[in-house]
């Protein structure tokens, strides 16, 4: 591991918290040190108050923060003899230790400071690292891991045991610390956690930490157990639809819509068949850090039912014996390992699970390399259901809001890149789902930029594209839930005397047999929604009252809206919802220029304001009046309406 410090870019971050800024964020470019926020960092410094009183303040990560992208204002100023007093009380719950934390605060609106907070505190130094480096726990998790790690940096390090994070084990070291302490420290070992590092100035802490966390790698290397190859797995074929079949039977599991993300690279695949898998996998995962995430164990197989089992005989030994009374969580595997899928990370959202994803990508070489050293060797079970169950973590669950009314689902929608398909992009995200954004216009793909979404070109009247895109949609969310479809053509006005059979050709290809299409595609997939498929169509008002010169588009329209029909009819058994709206006089879309409304306008004899407002109501109907519509008709608002026709026009005295 190579030090990223630079004087140049070091001279950038000025003021009192600069230094601890630029640091933190160096560690947070090393993903084999801190993930996802395993890591923290913290700074004493002496400031004057108000009344011009000296006062010693720690300045620690708070919740919330990354340590790669940290600012000054993500560090909680905690009143430094108050968090040393604390962890020299003989108890405390951990509750406690949190709410004395956060009233010890001096700045109102900072974050709530790190659980690991006392830590810092009772530390003698004015910087103090702390990262849950890989290469650390590959050797402590394994045999004579902590003879190890003492032969190996001597009095360099101080080392403690495995004490669960919280009030406990600040206390430990607190007494322990002093006790092992010599002129040569540079850091402290948490066997089984990780490694703090300190120093006189934010380079020395973190200077101290690469070489050190170096020398674990570096003894890794001699002792063969850094780059482990893995035999080549057989080929695997995975249908979409045993992706699907997962998430289904995980979600129902789960008691809530799960998405899932997935990595089938030939390592993952070849550790799901490891011969060793079920002793390397059902130990829990390499640091307590993770287990919220990852769940004490991965599922071995695509067997849920099995792992909910075990999970609850888990809960069942443990639970009983808890100090205070635990709520068990809900026993879907967040992790699961298949020889065909790889490693497969299921979450309440896109980002959850793709968190999971890549921590237990790290779990894989931190096990394979302990194996190496001879045998892994996991946290006891107790310790990890301690974790699971922590008051603090129990806490965090009773204080969770509802979830957002999408949250676990997909969205697919076409015709996304303006519009109104591009208003029901935002109204499905708004609602927390992810979205499956498709268009033939290539801009699709810069239009919302997030791990939420997975925007791709694609002409929806190319059966072999719009394959492409619902496997690919599937391999990154796990299944399709929703369903918009709203791609479509307005052909030129014609009168029907003399409307060309081209014209015709295109509207019926485009706005009928195209979403015919992709309605056969989908059925399989929203049949497998947790919480039952549901389809909007965009219609229009053209169906129920077509216009002069429409005759193609409104007929193209109605088609479609008869496809949705006996959609209705048929899929009802499928529990798949399918309704239309028809929409009118939508002018913020692609379709019309300022040049095309004022023209329209004026064959009408009216402003371009008037002319917008043709309808009962007066009002101008925008795209995002359509999408908030098309959102919510996937909602639980309608959760008894199939086959439904709904105007969004204001209001026509032709359809009233
Ligand atoms: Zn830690």
């Amino acid at each position: 591991m190579k030090s990223l410090w630079d004087d140049a870019e070091a001279a950038r971050f000025g003021g009192p918290l600069g230094p601890r800024v630029y640091t933190s964020r160096l560690l947070g470019r090393e993903p084999s040190l801190v993930l996802h926020g395993g890591g923290n960092t913290s700074v004493k410094l002496a400031e004057r108050d108000l009344f011009g009183e000296e006062e010693k303040l720690l300045y620690v990560k708070g919740s919330g923060w990354d340590l790669a992208t940290i600012e000054p204002e993500g560090f909680a100023p905690v009143v430094l003899e108050r968090a040393r007093r604390l962890a020299s009380l003989p108890a405390l719950s951990d509750a406690q230790m949190v709410s004395e934390l956060a009233a010890a605060v001096r700045r109102s609106g900072a974050p709530a400071p790190s659980v690991e907070t006392l830590l810092h505190a009772i530390l003698p130094y004015a910087y103090v690292d702390h990262t849950h480096a890989d290469a650390i726990l590959s050797l402590s998790n394994s045999p004579e891991g902590e003879r190890r790690i003492r032969e190996l940096y001597g009095e360099r390090v101080v080392v403690v045991p495995y004490v669960m994070a919280g009030f406990d084990l600040a206390t430990y070291c607190a007494r322990e610390f002093p006790r092992q302490v010599t002129a040569h420290t540079e850091g402290m070992v948490l066997l089984s956690h990780g490694i703090f590092t300190f120093g006189a100035t934010a380079r020395e802490s973190y200077e101290r930490m690469i070489a050190l966390v170096s020398l674990a790698e570096e003894y890794l290397a001699a002792h063969r157990a850094w780059q482990i190859a893995l035999p080549e797995p057989p080929p695997a074929t995975v249908a979409p639809l045993d992706i699907a079949d997962l998430r289904k039977s995980i979600s129902d599991c789960a008691g809530a819509p799960m998405l899932l993300c997935l990595n089938d690279a030939p390592r993952y695949r070849a550790f799901a068949t490891h011969p060793e898998a079920a002793r390397l996998t059902l130990g829990g995962p390499a640091t307590p850090d993770h287990v919220i995430r990852t769940k004490p164990w991965p599922a071995l197989g695509r067997d849920v039912v099995a792992y909910a089992e075990r999970y609850r005989a888990y809960y069942a030994r443990h639970a009983p014996h808890a100090r205070e009374p635990k709520t068990m969580l809900d026993p879907a595997p967040r992790v699961v390992l298949d020889p065909a899928l790889g490693l497969v990370a299921a979450g309440r959202s896109a980002r959850e699970a793709i968190i999971t994803r890549e921590l237990y990508e790290h779990t894989v070489e931190v096990v394979l390399r302990a194996e190496a050293l001879g045998g892994w060797r996991p946290l006891a079970e107790q310790h990890l259901f301690d974790i699971e169950y922590w008051e603090l973590e129990q806490a965090k669950l009773r204080k969770a809001g509802t979830p957002p009314m999408f949250a676990g689902e997909v969205a697919l929608v076409t015709g996304a890149a303006s519009g109104i398909g591009r208003a029901c992009v935002e109204a499905f995200l708004r609602r927390g789902a992810a979205v499956v954004a498709l268009d033939r216009d290539p801009t699709v793909e810069t239009c919302a930029q997030r791990t939420e979404v997975l925007a791709r070109t694609c002409d929806v009247t190319e059966r072999a594209a719009l394959e492409a895109g619902v496997t690919e949609a599937i391999r990154a969310f796990g299944g399709i839930d929703m369903l918009v479809l709203n791609a479509g053509i307005f052909p030129a006005s014609e009168e029907l005397a003399h409307a060309s059979d081209a014209a015709w050709e295109q509207a019926f290809r485009v706005n009928a047999q195209a979403n015919l299409a992709l309605l056969r595609i989908l059925h399989p997939f929203l049949c497998r929604a947790p919480r039952g498929g549901r389809v909007v169509v965009i219609g229009s008002r053209n169906v129920p009252a077509p216009g002069f010169g429409a005759a193609v588009y409104s007929a193209s329209k109605a088609a479609l809206t008869q496809i949705a029909r006996v959609a209705a009819l048929e899929w009802a058994k499928d529990g798949i919802r399918v309704n239309v709206l028809h929409p009118d006089a939508v002018y913020d879309t692609g379709l019309w220029t300022p040049q095309l409304l004022e023209a329209r306008a004026r064959a009408y004899g009216l402003s371009v304001e008037a002319y917008k407002r043709r309808n009962l109501l007066g009002v101008e109907v925008c795209a995002r009046d359509v999408a908030e519509l098309a959102a919510e008709l996937c909602g639980p608002l309608f959760a008894k309406t199939t086959g439904a026709q709904i105007p969004v026009d204001g209001g026509s005295d032709r359809v009233v």
